[in-house]
């Protein structure tokens, strides 16, 4: 690698060099797997000025990481805009616990936006509530409604952008604002858009998360999570993540330093994909709704236009019919997508979902205001397949429908 700093090339160049220090790729290409818990010192005087600091990049221990992690960290940092530094973490869950317990403290007061990630709810309700912290969901598209939550101290904010299942794109610079103005942190889990679709912390966030299971690895093989932030609380969330003694593996990190490396071409390739099947979908007489940012007629997608840079292969659509059994008869119908969770591969995937259950502050598309029954929904994730493949693959699973 040249001497050029990447945090002064275009994304796609940055990916490609990202963290490639010379001290720890040695002579070739990417950072070699650094497998260690002990390091060994010279003499006695090393060990006792190794124990000087805590930074990345120092021989100390294997819980403080190797060149394996630390290029990897660099990475992530170098292609945050306005990152001092990131920790690794051993899954995504656990970097939104790692970040939310970095900031909070007994007694606090946490906002939650109502279509956040699941698990990041259930953190919420169980383990920060057992440790003192209040909490409260918010509807992230209700501004006014959002100001009013800060008549009480507020600590810190979440944001999830968009939103987990049903896709809402949310206005980060505002919600930051108001928070900002009012003495909280904001926190945002950034794993649909990644660094390379949206800057957070240049649009207000103090701490942006992300689960590097999902486009980092690309290839389903492999759990991590990150968080990235400015000097202030990066130094905040690395203390924590000592304390609670979290290290990733070098096999993992050395694995998703190599997703890194194609990762802005995959998510061109998956969001053009996406866009083209979400726009074949809207016009499909099966389909009540479409939830796709990068759609032109989605609700989500002028502020999606105006703050984000690029798009991922996920989004969600309701089905129009009533039986509750629909989405699940169309996932087994489909050939090209399996079932399961997480998201992000090269491999495509359909999740039936039930958005409804996991909202307290907002209505949700499958299921209305006022409506009793709730309709069926599909989460899906565009993988790097044929796109023509996918829609016909699509097609012929809905027509299933018809047919019954
Ligand atoms: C998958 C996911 C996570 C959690 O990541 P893991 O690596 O699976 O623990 C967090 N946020 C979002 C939005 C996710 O989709």
């Amino acid at each position: 690698m040249s001497g050029k700093d990447p945090k002064d090339m275009r994304p796609a160049t940055r990916v490609a060099n990202a963290g490639r220090r010379k001290e720890w790729t040695g002579p070739v290409v990417n950072t070699p797997v650094w497998r260690a818990s002990t390091h060994l010192y010279e003499a006695e005087a090393a060990r006792k000025a190794a124990g000087k600091s805590n930074a990345d990049g120092g021989f100390f221990y294997g819980r403080r990481g190797a060149p394996t992690q630390w290029s990897l960290a660099e990475a992530l940092t170098q292609i945050e805009p306005g990152a001092h530094g990131t920790v690794l973490y051993p899954s995504g869950v656990a970097a939104i616990a790692g970040a939310l317990m970095a900031v909070l403290r007994p007694g606090d007061r946490l906002l939650m936006t109502d279509n956040a990630y699941d698990p990041s709810r259930s953190m919420a309700t169980g383990l920060l509530k057992r440790f003192g912290i209040t909490y409260e969901f918010f509807d992230p598209l209700d501004l006014d409604a959002y100001a009013k939550l800060f008549d009480e101290p507020v600590k810190a904010v979440w944001l999830e952008s968009p939103g987990s299942l049903t896709m809402e794109v949310c206005d980060v610079p505002a919600l930051t604002a108001i928070a900002r103005e009012n003495g909280a942190v904001s926190l945002i889990d950034n794993t649909w858009a990644s660094s390379l679709g949206f800057a957070a912390l240049e649009h207000g966030c103090d701490i942006v998360m992300m689960s590097l299971s999902k486009h980092v690895g690309g290839h389903s093989d492999l759990m991590m999570g990150s968080a990235s932030a400015g000097e202030r609380w990066y130094r905040a969330l690395r203390r924590t993540s000592q304390e609670l003694g979290q290290v990733v593996s070098p096999d993992d990190a050395a694995l998703a330093g190599r997703g890194l490396r194609t990762m802005a071409i995959r998510l061109e390739k998956s969001t053009a994909s996406a866009a083209r099947i979400a726009e074949w979908l809207s016009k499909h007489p099966q389909i009540a709704q479409v939830m796709c940012p990068m759609l032109p007629d989605d609700s989500a997608h002028a502020l999606w236009k105006r703050d984000f840079t690029g798009g991922c292969g996920l989004f969600s659509f309701v089905l129009s019919s009533d039986d509750a059994e629909a989405s699940g008869k169309v996932a087994d119908a489909l050939q090209l997508f399996g079932i399961g969770y997480s998201w992000g591969g090269f491999e495509s995937l359909a999740l039936p979902i039930f958005p409804h259950d996991h909202r307290a502050a907002m209505v949700s598309p499958t299921k209305p205001a006022g409506e009793a029954g709730a309709r069926p929904a599909i989460r899906l994730s565009i993988g790097l397949e044929d796109t023509d493949d996918l829609i016909a693959d699509l097609a012929q699973a809905l027509e299933k429908l018809d047919n019954q």
